[in-house]
């Protein structure tokens, strides 16, 4: 597989990553750059100093010191700053890492954070492009600067030898060039078809890394084992692996065939050369510091086209993925923009949801088909309905991770799509059917629903307290300061039985509700099935708080289990895409419908095993 990068294209990252490098930190660059130029320019003056000193020696200077010592002083200087200029040039280039390394991060990362829906992160293709950038952003400009600077130096060199050589001989720049032009060519195509190969690897490398991870996998511990599956996914990994391995062996073989032919006719030509410019100097039409400088010329510019040909390999491969890191940079915000700026008022009647159609993209299926519901301000609106009817991507489309693909959401007759979308979630609390659970302590576990809460221990305490946690978290060894991971920190925290707790689902359920009671003064709080993984006491015990707060507050609750919604102002029933029913429980109940008929199944199955 050949990847087609465009030439503006390529320019194009390259003046991107040379800015990025540059407003990383100039002082580094320029130092950077300064050590490079000498460097290589330095093979060539050794060879000069070499020569002259030669020719002064056999030109009968034997015995003049001081036409010998400052060439010799200069050879010696020569040698120092060979030793030291590497030293230097490793330096800064780490350093140089480091800097642009912190830049790329923050703009790749402010990049991500202007995306404000969600549907994006839900395309493979981004994910698999976010994945590489990411490898890319730590070290991918500063990579394709060394490269650039890499090539620069080598061509230096090239130029050098070559500028010296043609004013010693013309015939010795062209034998030069004979002997080192057809092994830069080849060497340049190898190293794009390295690089092509790399990353035709990559989806292997992926599925690799995928199998190998998931073998180590507290998650999937469980389900591996008892299902036998370790077997099974360590042969898949291995598959992956070699066929890594034999693309990679493939291109090993064919440049190991390349450069075995390349290096002997190289040598033929070099020591054609040789042979030549010692008969030259024989018949004394050469010195012989012409035939020294003719003889470190040919090394100095073979070495230097060797490393043009890797540096630009490497360049091509560390261009790829940079291009990644560039799309991502430049990712426009996947929701329309918003018309109105400023804060957005407090709900004063209720939110409307107006023939709302929703699908997650062309090719799938429609999930929502013409919704029309209203939701009242301070009153408690329940969502039922079967499983995938559609309770939680309506729940997503109130919060405006996704606007409707046909229809409006509407907040007190504005359009959701005229607010602007921060100002908006502000006012609305959730807790989602996948809540998240934090590698973080039980404070921040809970803080983390309103920021400005996550020193306030005061409050964190009342939200853990009515998700009925506070028990729980007194008993754990370090109260609300537990570590709630089992990462370690270091190595100490491995003795320590103290730290890395881990909690049950239920627990964890309960502190994402804690969580969104930290902001129970908003407009809207959005409850998505908040008890499926309580016990059923713990479940009686949460809707009765919920309830509570049910009194001054507007709430869209949803639940599989009715009971737990049957005293809500009104419950709606969910079902092909559109709202089915609607009205109190009692009214549901009279209507004798499909919410009466799922009411009255769950009921019987409640008093089967009851005693
Ligand atoms: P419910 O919460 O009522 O069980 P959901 O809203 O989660 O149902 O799902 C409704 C339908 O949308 C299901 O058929 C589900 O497969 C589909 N769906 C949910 N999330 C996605 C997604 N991110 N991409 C594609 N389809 C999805
Ligand atoms: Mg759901």
């Amino acid at each position: 597989m050949t990847v087609a990068v465009g030439g503006r294209r390529v320019l194009g990252d390259l003046a991107a990553a040379a800015r990025l490098t540059w407003e990383s930190g100039r002082g580094v660059v320029l130092g950077y750059a300064a050590v490079t130029a000498v460097a290589g320019l330095l093979p060539v003056a050794a060879a000069w100093c070499t020569k002259v000193l030669l020719d002064r020696l056999d030109g009968g200077a034997a015995g003049d010191r001081w036409s010998l010592l400052p060439v010799a002083v200069g050879l010696a200087a020569v040698g120092l700053l060979g030793g030291l200029l590497p030293v230097v040039g490793q330096y800064l280039r780490a350093r140089l890492d480091r800097v642009v390394g912190v830049l790329s991060m923050d703009r790749l990362y402010q990049a991500m954070n202007r995306l404000s829906g969600i549907g994006r992160l839900e395309d493979p293709a981004f994910r698999d492009q976010l994945r590489m950038a990411q490898q890319a952003g730590r070290s991918g400009p500063s990579r394709l600067v060394d490269d650039g600077l890499g090539v620069a130096q080598s061509a230096l060199t090239m130029v050098g030898f070559l500028g010296t050589l043609l004013v010693v001989n013309p015939w010795m720049a062209a034998v030069v060039v004979a002997s080192a032009a057809p092994a830069l060519w080849a060497q340049l195509r190898l190293g794009r078809s390295r690089a092509d190969v790399l990353w035709s690897i990559s989806p292997h490398e992926r599925r690799e890394y995928f199998y190998a991870e998931l073998l180590g996998s507290l998650a999937a511990a469980q389900e591996i084992r008892l299902l036998g599956l370790g077997d099974l996914f360590r042969r898949r990994m291995l598959v992956e692996l070699s066929a890594a391995n034999a693309a990679i062996a493939g291109q090993d073989r064919r440049e190991a065939r390349t450069e075995g032919l390349l290096a002997g006719l190289t040598a033929a030509v070099a020591g054609g050369g040789l042979v030549w410019a010692v008969l030259l100097a024989a018949a004394g039409r050469q010195s012989i510091g012409d035939v020294s400088v003719f003889l470190a010329a040919v090394a100095g510019v073979q070495l230097a086209s060797q490393g043009i040909a890797h540096r630009i390999g490497m360049a091509h491969h560390a261009m790829l993925l940079f291009g990644h890191y560039r799309d991502i940079e430049a990712t426009v915000p996947d929701l329309v923009v918003a018309t109105g700026s400023g804060p957005v008022p407090r709900l004063r009647t209720g939110i409307e949801l107006r023939d709302v159609w929703f699908r997650y993209g062309e090719d799938q299926p429609w999930v929502l088909r013409g919704v029309d519901l209203l939701i009242p301000q301070g009153r408690a609106t329940a969502l039922v309905g079967l499983n995938g009817a559609g309770k939680s991507t309506l729940v997503k489309l109130l919060c405006r991770f996704y606007d409707p693909t046909r229809g409006a959401i509407l907040w007190d007759g504005v359009d959701l799509r005229e607010l602007p979308v921060a100002e908006f979630r502000e006012h609305i609390g959730a807790v989602f059917q996948d809540y998240m659970a934090y590698d973080l302590s039980v404070a921040e576990n809970i803080g983390l629903g309103d920021v400005t809460a996550l020193d306030d221990r005061p409050r964190i305490v009342a939200a853990a307290d009515r998700a009925g946690m506070h028990p729980t978290i007194d008993t754990l060894p370090h109260g609300y300061d537990t570590w709630l991971s089992r990462m370690f920190v270091d190595e100490s925290d491995r003795e320590n039985p103290d730290t890395g707790v881990l909690l049950s689902g239920g627990q964890w359920q309960r502190l994402a509700l804690a969580r969104a009671f930290l902001r129970d003064q908003r407009d809207l709080m959005i409850l998505d099935e908040p008890s499926s993984g309580l016990d059923a006491q713990a479940e009686h015990e949460v809707h009765r708080r919920l309830r509570e707060h049910r009194a001054h507050g507007t709430s869209v609750l949803i639940s599989h289990r009715l009971g737990t919604v049957r005293d809500a102002d009104t419950i709606v029933v969910l079902a092909e895409g559109r709202v089915a029913e609607h009205g109190t429980h009692d009214e549901l109940v009279a209507a004798d419908a499909g919410y009466a008929r799922l009411f009255r199944t769950q009921a019987a199955g409640y008093q089967d095993v009851s005693p």
